[in-house]
């Protein structure tokens, strides 16, 4: 157990008792005001820790110089020196500074973007303020707030609680400890350790259970927390799977390269008898060829645009590796209500003992009407009606605020819908709320599925109101009300009611009361569990987001599952998916069905059945689980605590941004902003865009490298001249890092990137058919940028090899302009408006790469440094008409392979692109 570690002169506010902390804290149970706090702020500082340090800029530079290239650079350079070739060192040592600053200038871009996209999970703490219960961002607490926790919160301040109601915290960010500690008022020895401190709530801690209040102590990094810094699981590193593999290959590819640079070196000296010196330069120019120091860092920024580009369509990632794993989700589980529904609650129907009454009016105005068999009824001559509105209000903590003609919620949707049907029924809450005040409650869990309160009038009479999930109701219940008795229960009355309202895809609550003694202050489980009476049910309907049932076809033309998994009932979710294409309209499993099934035909049945009913969080995560077993990849949505281990063992674990609790958020790996299901939709395609642009990046940087490699094997196997001097190299691939190559990581999601099954996890970066692309480019590389170097020199240039050599540059580079334009997809042909012109950044680029070879083609200083001789037209003629083969050919290669995969398409089974 951590000890106390508080310096002495903080008080010990666990020993203290709630009233001796208000009164040393200069505040009281109904806070502080606006402008006191304003007063604190500015003395106490935000409530917030201080930013993580960083790596200072200049060690991280350095860090750019630790890498196998820049070392055999440095190697060359020294020894051109040693030579007295000060061009050449100048020019290695000119080349290993700028690609350091670029390195260390793009990398500082994708942390700084995923920084900011960290800082859009800033939490909120409910407080009172000017003795009104607001909502405001946690940092702008101050010492002396008072602050109201409940279950799912994360704790945003140092508390000394003073009521608390089976107020449960998980400390083990703190202390350690998984288990949740149950905490109380009283004061505890000063001298206690924290773990024992009952009487606080300390800030990062996650409440699982129950709710409170305290008072702030302390804010910031004078808190717990703050003060033995232990940072709180937000920061995670720039890393992920894909990027550690691809840090793998690119060591793997260097060392395998280091050996052939030293075995071309040994041939040329031994066998063919050339200068050591040249053969040495010619080894250094295939290492700085070959290796593809850029990819890290492209792939890098690659994976940062694509988070950037979640967040703009609200779904922002916590964890980097699940942009990754989204783009090979196989099934998504949702939850129904606010995610694939609008949470836009109406009551729609009541049903008492006495009649179904339909309600009119739409939205939380409290204007409508009750219609009994078609004909409006007055609600003032049905007792029965005002007693089941009554209890509506009653049992309920969301408030309507009406503010010029518009009516607006505070707190959840469906008592939201309770509120404005009361008022329909013409009872005011504020009068009622005061004419039977609240002694007691017991909140609404998805767990219990219902809440129930007390209240006594001012005659001392008490009164339990209570509602909730109709099957759990009706079980507590033994009466029913009709005609101003209590009459014995008809179930199956209710039975046929549930059906008939459910089966229209509205929600069920039912509604009951009890009596109570006048000195009961208390309300616990054993007091509701039997001898209520049902005062009827009420169908809330919500109607499904239209994009979310684009969304639902759009996942289903993707190859990916959609399961709805609701607390409903399960008609109502039968019908709901009904209206959103989810299930088949008829088999849905409920959660106790679940818990009937052992494992193994549970296993069967969650991938047959798309619809769970009554489900609990115990039953997401069988359900996650049995999924996975069956090989699925899955997403799953949750918001309440208790869906903090489904959302864990999930591949992709999405929190609600909106309704979520803190706990869900911290431990999910994305959270949705907005509630949506599109939203997932949307970053699954982006999930899948990334992985197709890394992989594009990988096909563009791949061949370039290996065609300038394998052109100075082939020149040095043949006994030429090198084609291309090493500092020439370094040139072109200094200049396509920063321009060519990274403008695929901006390439916008292919037509089709929904249209194709996921991608299955373990599939290897390099498919064959990547390979052979790989391999078919760089022969058209090498034999068009060596044939023009022969040709030209051979040409009558021989004299001069510096002009042949210009021309291999340029012609290099063209190749790669041309090959760029086609890399965009890797099937589809490019030549359409959009194909050609789709990526502003691809012509940018293009622009750009041409500036930089008309500067190392003409200008005077440039032709000294890189040994360059201005070209004629006719040399850019011959360029011209050699480097768009490649785009010509690749074109080709695509449109035989689609070919092919039309007649593989006929074939059934056939999955073409999935072998892509
Ligand atoms: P989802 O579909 O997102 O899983 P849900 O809203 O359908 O969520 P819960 O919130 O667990 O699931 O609600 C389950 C049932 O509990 C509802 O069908 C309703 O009968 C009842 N219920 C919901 N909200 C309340 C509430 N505030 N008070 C009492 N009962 C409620």
């Amino acid at each position: 157990m951590t000890k106390h570690t508080s310096d002495p002169g903080t008080p010990p506010w666990h020993g203290f008792d709630p009233d001796r902390a208000f009164a040393a804290l200069g505040s009281s149970p109904s806070g502080l005001s606006t402008d006191e706090a304003e007063q604190r702020l500015q003395a106490h500082g935000p409530n917030r820790l201080p930013a993580r340090r960083k790596t200072p800029p200049l060690l991280r530079l350095l860090a750019q110089f630790n890498n196998l290239l820049i070392y055999v650079l440095l190697a060359a350079a020294a020894i051109t020196a040693a030579l007295g070739d000060w061009v050449d060192t100048s020019v290695i040592v000119g080349v290993v500074v700028i690609n350091a600053v670029i390195g260390f200038i793009q990398e500082g871009k994708a942390e700084k973007a995923l920084d900011a996209i960290r800082q859009l999970l800033s939490h909120s703490a409910a407080v009172r303020r000017d003795g009104r219960r607001i909502t405001l961002p946690a940092e702008q607490l101050v010492p002396g707030d008072v602050v109201f926790l409940q279950s799912g919160d994360k704790v945003p301040a140092d508390l000394r609680l003073f009521s608390v109601k089976d107020l449960r915290i998980d400390e083990a960010t703190l202390t350690g400890e998984s288990v949740p500690v149950e905490k109380a008022v009283g004061s505890v020895a000063a001298d206690a350790p924290i773990g024992d401190r009952s009487g606080m709530a300390y800030s990062g801690t996650l409440v699982t259970y129950g709710q409170g209040s305290g008072v702030v102590v302390a804010t910031g990094q004078h808190t717990e927390i703050g003060r033995i810094s232990a940072m709180l699981g937000q920061i995670e590193p720039l890393t992920t799977p894909l990027l550690q593999q691809i840090g793998r290959f690119s060591r793997w590819l260097t060392a395998a390269i280091g050996a052939v640079a030293a075995a071309t070196f040994t041939y040329g000296v031994a066998v063919q008898g050339q200068a050591p010196r040249e053969m040495f330069m010619a080894a250094v120019g295939l290492a700085v060829a070959a290796i593809p120091e850029g990819l890290p860092a492209i792939i890098t920024i690659t994976l940062a645009i694509g988070v950037q580009r979640m967040a703009r369509r609200n779904a922002i990632i916590r964890r980097l590796p699940a942009v990754e794993t989204l783009g090979s989700v196989t099934v998504i589980c949702s939850d129904k209500t606010g995610t694939l529904t609008r949470n836009e609650m109406t009551v729609q129907a009541v049903a008492t003992a006495e009649g179904l009454f339909e309600v009119t009016g739409t939205g939380y105005a409290p204007r409508g009407a009750f219609l009994l068999d078609g004909r409006e009824m007055e609600p003032d001559a049905q007792p029965l009606l005002r007693a089941l509105a009554q209890a509506a209000l009653l049992c309920n903590d969301a408030d309507l605020i009406q503010a010029e003609e518009r009516w607006s919620l505070h707190g959840d949707p469906t008592e939201g819908a309770l509120l404005a049907l009361g008022m329909k029924a013409g009872l005011a809450p504020a009068l009622l709320r005061e004419e039977l005040p609240r002694t007691d409650v017991i909140p609404f869990e998805s767990e219990h599925r219902f809440m129930a309160t007390l209240h006594h009038d001012h005659a001392g009479h008490g009164f339990v109101y209570l509602k909730g999930a109709p099957e759990r109701v009706l079980d507590m219940c033994s009466r029913q009300r009709l005609h101003g008795e209590d009459m014995p229960l008809d179930p199956a009355y209710w039975a046929g009611v549930m059906d008939a309202l459910a089966g229209r895809g509205q929600r069920l609550l039912a509604l009951a009361f009890k009596a109570a003694d006048a000195g009961q202050d208390s309300l616990r489980f054993s007091d509701v569990e039997q001898g209520l009476t049902l005062l009827g049910l009420v169908g809330i309907s919500d109607p499904p987001r239209e994009e979310a049932v684009a969304a639902v076809a759009r996942c289903r033309a993707a190859g990916i599952r959609v399961k709805m998994i609701t607390g409903d009932h399960a008609a109502t979710a039968r019908a709901i998916g009904v209206q959103m294409s989810i299930g088949d309209g008829r088999e849905t499993l409920t959660g106790q069905d679940l818990e009937g099934l052992s494992d193994e035909l549970l296993r069967r049945k969650a991938m047959q059945v798309d619809v769970f009913a009554r489900a609990s969080p115990e039953h997401k995560l069988r359900l996650v689980a049995a999924l996975q077993a069956e090989g699925g990849v899955v997403a799953m949505t949750g918001d309440g605590v208790n869906d903090a281990p489904a959302l864990k063992r999930a591949n992709v674990g999405i929190a609600m941004g909106q309704k979520g609790t803190e706990v869900a958020k911290e431990s999910a790996e994305m959270v949705l902003a907005d509630d949506n299901f599109a939203s997932i939709a949307h970053a699954v395609e982006e999930g899948r865009t990334v992985y197709d642009n890394i992989r594009k990046s990988l096909l563009f940087i791949l061949p370039t490298n290996a065609g300038q490699a394998l052109t100075i094997v082939a020149a040095t196997a043949m006994g030429f001249m090198l084609p291309i001097t090493p500092v020439q190299i370094l040139w072109v691939n200094m200049v396509t890092a920063v321009t060519l190559a990274l403008a695929l990581a901006f390439e916008p999601a292919e037509p089709m990137v929904m249209r194709r099954p996921p991608r299955a996890p373990d599939e290897a970066l390099l498919s064959p058919f990547l390979l052979w692309r790989l391999a078919f480019v760089s022969i058209i590389l090498v034999a068009g940028t060596f044939g023009l170097f022969l040709w030209e020199w051979e040409r009558g240039h021989e004299a001069d090899i510096a002009y042949a050599r210009t021309m291999a540059v340029n012609t290099l580079v063209m190749f790669e302009v041309f090959y760029l334009l086609t890399a965009r997809y890797f099937t589809d042909s490019v030549l359409s408006v959009p194909g050609l012109t789709g990526n502003r950044y691809i012509l940018l680029s293009i622009i750009a790469v041409l500036l930089l070879q008309l500067l190392f083609t003409y200008n005077g200083q440039m032709q000294q440094l890189f040994d360059t001789r201005p070209l004629g037209l006719r040399d850019w003629a011959w360029i011209l008409l050699v480097s768009p083969s490649v785009f010509v050919l690749v074109e080709l290669e695509k449109w035989l392979l689609r070919r092919a995969m039309r007649k593989g398409a006929a074939r059934p089974n056939a999955n073409p692109q999935s072998r892509l």
